[in-house]
């Protein structure tokens, strides 16, 4: 058996701080905009005012905004260490027209995960639960987007969940929206979020299959060196929460202790 001396306290001590370290927050964000009088579901809408503090907190804290393929990378080779990768779901206007002068500004990146099919359109998914209609990027707002350095992935076809649909129809879904937005933008389209966070074992095949490098779910936590790239979890920024709150989910170990990783 084992001798616990003080070495090999030490020893645990510091894998354990490590290990707190290494984590790469990745934030989830939908709208960037004053939500409007009686929609339910508000935290999903974060003001220009909240989502400025945030960034201005982060850089005086010395930590930056990066895209899911700086984060990915920067995670395979242990350099996570002061990033925090930044997605928008659903690729609504106001992420290009209110979040992305202000990621300019500070110097941030971020990924944007675009529903191909719904592209110049709106909300048809959610438009009548949530009881509002709310615009989607254009073509060329995308490609404003992606001029001022910022990254696409993508959200499939039509916002389905995936988990509900017959095979054939979830693999097309997947593997169109991945070559869609690639012939329209004229970018690799190498990273994938599952509409409403829904997946199994089998749609995950499907999306290592279409050849997507990363997979974002709705699953809490940080991410780890050691998890699947294909079910990377998330912390979603509750826009109904102040700057205390976003701080303690983001840059303390709260969020990496709170939901330590499943067993391997
Ligand atoms: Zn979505």
């Amino acid at each position: 058996m084992e001798a616990h001396g003080p070495r090999t306290v030490l020893i645990e001590a510091t894998r354990n701080i490590l290990w707190i370290m290494s984590a790469l927050p990745i934030l989830s964000y939908h709208n960037v905009a004053v939500a409007p009088k009686d929609v339910p579901y508000k935290l999903l809408y974060v003001s220009p005012d909240r989502f400025e503090r945030q960034l201005w907190t982060l850089r005086r804290l010395g930590l930056r905004g990066v895209s899911t393929s700086e984060g990915i990378t920067r995670l395979s080779n242990c350099t996570t260490r002061g990033c925090v990768v930044f997605t928008f779901d659903d690729g609504y206007a106001d992420t290009l027209t209110m979040a992305a002068p202000l990621l300019k500004q500070y110097g941030f990146g971020a990924t944007c995960y675009i529903v191909s099919g719904a592209v110049g359109t709106y909300n048809r998914w959610d438009a009548e639960h949530l009881r509002e209609t709310k615009p989607l990027m254009s073509r060329d707002q995308l490609d404003q987007w992606l001029a001022a350095g910022m990254e696409v992935g993508s959200h499939s076809l039509s916002h389905r969940r995936l988990n509900e649909l017959p095979h054939d129809v979830a693999r097309y879904e997947i593997a169109e929206s991945r070559a869609a937005l690639r012939n329209m933008l004229g970018v690799p389209i190498e990273h994938f979020a599952y509409p409403y966070g829904r997946f199994t074992a089998d749609i995950v095949e499907f999306v290592r299959h279409a050849g997507y490098s990363s997979a974002m779910t709705v699953l809490r936590g940080v991410a780890r060196a050691s998890d699947d790239r294909l079910r990377l979890p998330r912390i979603l920024v509750n826009g109904e929460r102040g700057l205390w709150n976003f701080l303690l989910h983001v840059a303390t170990p709260y969020e990496r202790l709170r939901f330590r990783p499943r067993a391997q």
